[in-house]
């Protein structure tokens, strides 16, 4: 049911797969989180029962998918992967759910954007295991009631605002926010990675791409690929400091990580309204970019770091963000 990649994402796409941790020792950080589930996680084994539903929400990238592929592992369960978008009608839900096996773990990645009516039939699903359909139309349509094996949904969201409190107050296993990593995390990550690719990697390098992941393993791994593919080309044995550097500059990736569309977002804010306050649709449409995608993927690093803040009239630009572009903040700042 989820959607296939284009091809030139397919690569990527491998690469997570190879890279991704299948034991939860090889799963860095998160320590609150992994206490947590493998409390739930013994605690469900001990009662022979299925482990509660979970929901897992933070930035993309950080680990929810690998997070779920773990529990399921550590349940000995198949788990089932789909996500919102995919799940377009109320017969793509039933179906799923009636081709559980008892036990298994059912994964909906982007559970907000699961539209109303799928939600409703969801209810039931998670807290009694019923599964209430309609069979037919018009006046001929009939309800029936389906039984359905224990089984535990792992939910993961990127916007846990835009999940509705009933849907939220079904995840009775709990709901945990997953956070940034440090660059030490992120280093030990890169370390097991580079040993997987089978690339040598030098301290001086796993600094310089650390720092600049944007705290996030995806996209460390990422970088890493970049700086091997750099590396082989210009047939370098390892992956050293100027490879890195190199391939962080070809990615124009700066000293702080930034994209170039961070960049834009901060220039715009800078340059055009003075620093801010600025609404986020002005600042969306003013830096040509997708409200959603502002919200979700640039603005809780710019924020992270501290070149952003977010005031009841608007974004505003730190005096941190006026200076990484070289200039002086404004004494009128509102910061
Ligand atoms: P999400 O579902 O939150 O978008 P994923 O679980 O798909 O993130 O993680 C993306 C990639 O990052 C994984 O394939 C894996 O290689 C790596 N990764 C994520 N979290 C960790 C972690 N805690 N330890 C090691 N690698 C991780």
């Amino acid at each position: 049911m989820t959607a296939n990649p284009p091809d030139h994402q397919k690569d990527d796409v491998n690469l997570e797969l190879t890279l991704r941790p299948a034991a939860w020792n090889d799963y860095v950080g998160q320590e609150t989180i992994k206490k947590n589930l493998s409390l739930l996680i013994q605690a469900a084994k001990e009662r022979g029962e299925p482990l509660e539903h979970v929901l897992l929400h933070g930035p993309a990238g950080l680990g929810k998918t690998t997070l779920a592929h773990l529990v399921a592992r550590e349940m000995s369960a198949n788990i089932k992967i789909t996500s919102g978008p995919a799940i377009e009608r109320v017969g793509d839900l039933a179906s799923l759910l009636t081709n559980l096996a008892s036990g298994d773990v059912l994964f909906i990645d982007e559970i907000h954007r699961l539209n109303k009516t799928i939600e409703e039939v969801l209810y039931p699903a998670m807290e009694s295991r019923s599964l209430d359909i309609i069979i037919g139309k018009g006046p001929g349509a009939r309800s029936i009631q389906l039984e359905l094996p224990p089984f535990t949904l792992v939910a993961a969201t990127t916007r846990i605002a835009l999940l509705s409190s009933p849907l939220r107050s079904r995840f009775s296993g709990g709901t945990f926010k997953l956070d940034y990593y440090t660059v030490e995390e992120i280093e030990k990550i890169l370390t097991r990675s580079s040993a997987i690719l089978g690339f040598a990697i030098t301290p001086e390098a796993l600094r310089a791409l650390a720092t600049r992941a944007r705290f996030t393993p995806r996209i460390a791994n990422r970088l890493l690929k970049r700086a091997r593919d750099y590396a082989q080309v210009h047939k370098q044995g390892a992956i050293d400091e100027n490879v890195a550097e190199k391939t962080l500059e070809l990615l124009g990736v700066d000293h702080e990580g930034l994209e170039e569309v961070d960049r834009q977002i901060l220039s715009v804010l800078i340059n055009k309204f003075g620093g801010g306050p600025v609404g986020l649709n002005t600042l969306a449409a003013a830096a040509s970019e997708d409200i959603q995608t502002i919200e979700d993927v640039y603005e809780p690093y710019l924020l992270r770091l501290g070149f952003l803040e977010r005031t009841p009239r608007g974004r505003v630009a730190t005096p941190q963000a006026w200076r990484h572009f070289g200039k002086t903040p404004p004494q009128t700042t509102l910061l």
